[in-house]
Parts: structure tokens; C-alpha cells; sequence
């Protein structure tokens, strides 16, 4: 099962990935995660892109390219992957379609979460994570049980630095302008299936589910 989560920031593509994960036993490969480990590891790539991600801007094609490449050719990702963050520019998805193409794969569907700018940046304004074990959860829609600290290791959350207002605007310019884009792009490879993302999350995965299972079918 190969998939690309596609939606703004903040549509819900990371949650619903580790959800994804359960039901078909196939990778969680976040670009965003990726980068973000590689800046808190203090790795020469994490120097190299550190103050893109806090200013919300996109990390160069090439990098990402060469990191996704090296990531899908591993083993793990024989049977396929769940893409979340990637691609993200017309030029990220040709990249892919050549990547996939080398090796005679395809993708099933590209999962397409579709939200709109408000419910955006409510959501992601309210949204913490547990430094420790990467736990989400939002403020509004999926409170920690205590205060604000993470349910499994009762540490206080954290907000990203790119989830502040100022940031996540110009997340969504970029998105708008970049990531779009690629919402027709996919249409007309016939892979896009739209799955409307506003409602609660349990929502959102029954229905992403339910999508999928007919991609397969
Ligand atoms: P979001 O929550 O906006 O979906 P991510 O966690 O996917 O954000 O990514 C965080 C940041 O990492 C992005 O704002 C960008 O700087 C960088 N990044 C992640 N994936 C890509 C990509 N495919 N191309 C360019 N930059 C990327
Ligand atoms: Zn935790």
C-alpha cells in the first residue's frame, strides 16, 4: 500500500498516518519529522534547514528529494509506505514518479484532507505535542487529561515554534501557492481521493478508511 497524504498544514495528515499505520502495517514517513529530528540531533543537515522550518518555509527540492529516495529504497518500505509532507511541490512529485518508476511501483491513492483556512489555525494554534513520545493533541479537540501535560509520560507539552499564528500564516501562503498545486496534478494522474477533514478526527479516519478500502478493492 502506497499512499501521500495530501491537505494543509494542519489538516489532520500526521494523526491520521499513525492511524493509517495500524490498519496496513506499512511506514509513517514524515518529511517534517524527519527534518525536525535532524535539527534537535544537531546533524549537519539539521544546521542546513533549521531556520527554514522556523520561518515556515520549504526546505530546497534537491534535499528533500535525495532524503525521501534514501528513505523509500530501505526495506521496511518494501511493501509500501505512508507518506505524510511529501511531496510537496510540483517538482517533489515528479521526483517521486521517477523515484517509483525506477523501481517498477506505483502509488494506490494520494489521500487528499480537505480543510479550510479557519479550522486551520484554530486547530493549529491549540496543538501540543510531548517532546518525549511525540504524542499530539489539541487544546480544543483532543485535551491532554491533566492540565497540560502528556497522558503517557506526564510531561508538560510543548507548542512548535511553527505553530505560532505568525508562522502558520505563512505556512498556509505557502501551501497555497506550492503544495496546491499538486491537488490537480494528481486529479488528472486519476490517484486523488478527496476526503473532507473538518469534522472531529474519528470522522476523518472512518471516512479516509473507507476511501481507501475502495482504492484497493
Ligand atoms: P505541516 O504540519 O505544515 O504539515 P510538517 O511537519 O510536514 O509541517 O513540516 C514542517 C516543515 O518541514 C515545513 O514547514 C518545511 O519547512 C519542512 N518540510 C517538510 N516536508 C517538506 C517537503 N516535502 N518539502 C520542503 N520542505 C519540507
Ligand atoms: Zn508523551
Amino acid at each position: 500500500m502506497r499512499i501521500v497524504l495530501l491537505g494543509a498544514p494542519g489538516a489532520g495528515k500526521g494523526t491520521l498516518a499513525k492511524d493509517l499505520v495500524g490498519l496496513f502495517n506499512v511506514p509513517h514517513i514524515s518529511t517534517g519529522d524527519m527534518f525536525r529530528e535532524a535539527v534537535a540531533s544537531g546533524s549537519e543537515l539539521g544546521k542546513q534547514v533549521q531556520h527554514i522550518l522556523s520561518s515556515g518555509a520549504l526546505v530546497p527540492d534537491e534535499i528533500v528529494n535525495k532524503l525521501v529516495r534514501e528513505r523509500i529504497s530501505r526495506p521496511d518500505c518494501k511493501d509500501g509506505f505512508i507518506l505524510d509532507g511529501y511531496p510537496r511541490t510540483v517538482q517533489q512529485a515528479s521526483a517521486l514518479d521517477e523515484m517509483l518508476k525506477e523501481t517498477g511501483q506505483k502509488l494506490d491513492a494520494v489521500l487528499y484532507l480537505r480543510v479550510s483556512e479557519d479550522v486551520v489555525v484554530k486547530r493549529l494554534t491549540n496543538r501540543r505535542v510531548c517532546p518525549k513520545c511525540g504524542r499530539i493533541y489539541n487544546l480544543l479537540s483532543m485535551p491532554p487529561k491533566n492540565d497540560e501535560l502528556c497522558d503517557d509520560c506526564g510531561i508538560r507539552l510543548v507548542q512548535r515554534d511553527d505553530d505560532k499564528e505568525e508562522v502558520v500564516r505563512n505556512r498556509f501562503k505557502v501551501y497555497n501557492e506550492m503544495t496546491a498545486p499538486l491537488i490537480d496534478y494528481y486529479k488528472k494522474k486519476g490517484t486523488l481521493v478527496e476526503v473532507d477533514a473538518e469534522a472531529d478526527h474519528q470522522n476523518t479516519v472512518q471516512k479516509a478508511v473507507e476511501a481507501l478500502k475502495k482504492v484497493i478493492a
